[in-house]
């Protein structure tokens, strides 16, 4: 049997992957999503904080209007524990409506999923990318069978090839090992824990986390009051949290809180996640290009990894329906470098921010709590400080794609 040929393969399809899959299909070219997990797969609880600039871009994909429960938050309060400086943000700094929204991934790549759906992009699912062969203009990508059935229309194809191959397969992409692209890691030693909860004040529409010494706790509202926690701290801290029974982690969580908003009077299920960051050392290798978490890991604790992720998608298929329509090979080495140049600076600056922050508070003594207190407190008097801050938790920095501006 012939091996089908497409435009573009994806590999992954998490939200990276369905963006770009979604993305490309606008664009005008043939699509084919590889999903190593069977479709109506369980959600892993988590949800996002999506800047404006992402919603810009699913808004239009068509993907937004189909997202409920989406909760926006119009400002934000970043304190050190213990009595710490504080910093506060507010959206009319920049005269906007909010700062972003929180929405449960679930529901995210769900809408996606209708979105790609109704592009007439191909599922190959469930199925995993196991190898790829370089041609002449083209990839051949292997498959290999991921344990469960192929349901409805998605069909689990054995070889595909396609004039680009995008890895959106995640922080242990196979794509990336299989091109041979290096990447180095660092593994935070902390677990995230993902969980529920109704505090007995309501949020007020504000992302809410505090520093403390082992990771920060954050409190991200939800609808009707509840927020969702993602607490980061020490592996073996975070197992003792989560095997907790339900009002003895009530309490901790409260505590660890400073019961900011009073008492949880509610937690459901717990989830944790190990945190990690790992750095791809370039975006491109014939063929392929890697996007998301397959290019860069970063810690949760500023909310941009999926919004990073979104960007990268949106700009490739820029960049690719860009070169199509000069005529050249939007899977060509001049268009994945360009696609690396307008990403890859950008994604290592708001990693290596992050990262500074971790460090910067994990530091114990008195003088580096005195110095991060000087400069908190600095940065919450200074305006146009407090306006970059908001403009780069919004998502509107770096080299951005013409579907994220208004
Ligand atoms: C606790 C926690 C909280 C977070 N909070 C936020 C937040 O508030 N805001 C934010 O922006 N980010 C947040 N993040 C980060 C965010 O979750 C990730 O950056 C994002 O989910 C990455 O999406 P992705 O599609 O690139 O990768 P993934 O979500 O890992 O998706 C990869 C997909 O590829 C599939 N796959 C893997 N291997 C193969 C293969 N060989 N063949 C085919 N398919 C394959 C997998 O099944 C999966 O569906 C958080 C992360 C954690 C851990």
């Amino acid at each position: 049997m012939p091996t089908e040929r497409c435009d573009a393969a994806v590999a992954g399809g998490g939200l990276t992957g369905l963006v770009t899959a979604a993305s490309l299909a606008r664009a005008g070219f043939e699509v084919v999503v590889v999903e190593g997990r069977e479709r109506g797969a369980e959600g892993d609880g988590r949800v996002s904080a999506i800047t404006v600039a992402s919603e810009r871009i699913l808004r239009r994909l068509g993907a937004w209007e189909r997202i409920t429960g989406a909760a926006s938050f119009r400002r934000m309060r970043v304190w050190e524990a213990s009595g710490g400086a504080e910093i506060r943000f507010d959206a009319r700094a920049v005269g906007a409506e909010h700062l972003g929204h929180i929405v449960e991934n679930r529901v995210i790549a769900e809408a996606l999923e209708e979105v790609v759906e109704s592009l007439g992009v191909a599922w190959s699912r469930p199925s995993r990318v196991a190898g790829l062969e370089l041609g002449r203009g083209e990839v051949t990508v292997e498959l290999g069978r991921s344990p469960g059935r192929a349901e409805g229309r998605a069909r689990v194809r054995s070889r595909i090839r396609a004039g680009l191959l995008v890895g959106a397969d995640g922080g242990d992409s196979v794509v990336r090992s299989l091109v041979g692209i290096p990447a180095r890691g660092r593994d935070y030693r902390q677990l995230g824990i993902v969980c529920s909860v109704r505090p007995e004040r309501h949020h007020r529409d504000t992302a809410w986390q505090v520093a403390r010494p082992a990771g920060p706790l954050a409190f991200l509202p939800l609808p009707e009051g509840l927020c969702s926690i993602v607490w980061s701290t020490a592996r073996g801290h975070a197992e003792h949290l989560l095997a907790l029974a339900d009002d003895a982690f009530r309490r901790e969580l409260e505590t660890a809180f400073e019961g900011r908003l009073g008492a949880i009077e509610w937690a459901g299920p717990r989830a944790g996640f190990p945190l990690r960051a790992i750095r791809a050392a370039t975006y491109s290798a014939p063929r392929v290009a890697l996007a998301g978490d397959a290019a860069h890991t970063i810690h949760p604790l500023a909310g941009q990894g999926v919004n990073l992720g979104i960007l990268d998608a949106a700009v490739l298929a820029e960049v690719a329906a860009e070169a199509a329509g000069r005529g050249r090979d939007p899977g060509g080495r001049a268009a994945l470098l360009r696609y690396e140049r307008r990403r890859k600076a950008h994604n290592l600056a708001v990693d290596l921010a992050v990262d500074g922050f971790d460090r910067l508070y994990r530091a114990r003594g008195r003088p580096v709590r005195a110095l991060r207190n000087a400069g908190l407190a600095a940065a919450h008097r200074l305006a146009p400080i407090k306006r970059r801050i908001i403009l780069h938790a919004s998502g509107f920095a770096g080299d951005l794609p013409a579907s994220a501006s208004e």
